[in-house]
């Protein structure tokens, strides 16, 4: 049987109280006049006194044991409410990382390690959690935890690149604008950066290329319709085409399929013919790099220029290379005040000589 606290003492107790009331009625009344029977009838007394202890005591190990089932009885749901709580907490964690992985797709960059990792702690979490110890899922969804917070740090770190990038990005181009702005119709400086070195030499104002001039007298930036032809393959940012004189648009056909049999691709245009109030507008906004209004040779349709993108067909480009090389055998040439060293280098301009 259990030894419960505080049974001997109590059992002693009894013990010395009814022993105590036994010796009193003996001495009280005198243990000389006690006949054989009244000594027996004392004994069964002390007897069935001690037996109620022990029913006593049988009564107060009911108790204790009624308690202490009631207590492991406690326990036991105690650790399954233990189990519930480890088990859910691990669920939600399953759940938290499952959208965590899903909203950080594309997001982390180059490097999914992080990504990789929760997939992996999301898989073993899925297998073990339907019989997971709590000591387990716990273990589980602190793993788990730690892989969601890894991936969280590179989803930030990538934002953080791509933020910076765009600064960067943001004040390469503000610098731009910034040269363009200072120093209109001169080429920008060329920076060390391979995107840079191979942006538009042009920092000025937009200027496109003209239509013909309705009821024009045929003067220089006053040509009418049927003094110009559009070129077939391209025309400007606006939809405008690109128009010529009819010789020199004919010519400029041929000389394209050449050269797109020879580099792959059409000649790109950025100006042809220019009326009269857009050379007068250039001549303001650009001063002496523009020609003076009624003597452009763009006025004329005989002019063109190529966009002033210098990988394209800067100097040392392959494209102008081949322009110079073959351009007169079409009757387009680049002339001489045009080259480098010449009065006005501008790589971009072609004239039609016929
Ligand atoms: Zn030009």
């Amino acid at each position: 049987m259990t030894t419960v606290p505080g049974e001997v003492l109590i059992r002693r107790v009894a013990v010395a109280a009814v022993t105590a009331a036994s010796l009193a009625l003996g001495v009280g009344v005198g243990v000389q006049t006690w006949t054989a029977a009244e000594r027996r009838e004392a004994q069964a007394a002390r007897e069935a006194a001690l037996g109620r202890v022990d029913d006593a005591l049988a009564v107060v190990h009911a108790d204790v044991a009624a308690r202490a089932v009631e207590g492991a009885t406690s326990d036991a749901a105690g650790s399954s409410a233990l189990l519930t709580g480890a088990r859910s907490a691990l669920a939600a964690a399953l759940a938290h990382g499952q959208q965590t992985l899903e909203a950080s797709a594309d997001r982390v960059g180059d490097d999914e390690a992080p990504r990789t990792a929760l997939a992996a702690h999301l898989a073993a979490g899925r297998a073990a959690a339907p019989t997971a110890s709590p000591l387990v899922a716990r273990r589980l969804t602190a793993e788990l935890t730690a892989a969601e917070q890894a991936v969280h740090a590179a989803v930030a770190a990538e934002q953080a690149r791509v933020a910076e990038q765009e600064a960067a990005r943001a004040a390469a181009e503000a610098a731009r604008a910034a040269r363009a702005t200072t120093r209109p119709g001169t080429p920008a400086p060329a920076a060390g950066g391979g995107a840079d070195r191979c942006a538009t030499t042009y920092g000025g104002p937009a200027f496109y290329t003209s239509v013909p001039t309705e009821g024009g007298d045929g003067s220089n930036g006053r040509l009418p319709p049927s003094a110009l032809t559009a070129v077939s393959w391209t025309r400007d940012s606006r939809g405008t085409p690109f128009y010529l004189r009819a010789d020199a648009a004919a010519a400029l056909e041929r000389l394209n399929r050449a050269f797109r049999a020879a580099l792959g691709h059409d000649l790109a245009l950025d100006l042809t013919y220019r009326d009269l109030d857009t050379q007068v507008a250039m001549r303001e906004a650009l001063g002496s790099v523009a020609a003076v209004p009624g003597t452009s040779s763009h006025g004329t349709g005989l002019a063109l220029d190529v966009p002033e993108l210098p990988c394209e067909y800067g100097w040392d480009s392959p494209a102008r290379a081949w322009l110079v090389a073959h351009g007169p055998a079409y009757g387009w040439v680049s002339p001489t005040w045009a080259r480098q060293g010449g009065s006005n280098p501008e790589y971009w301009h072609y004239e039609y000589r016929g």
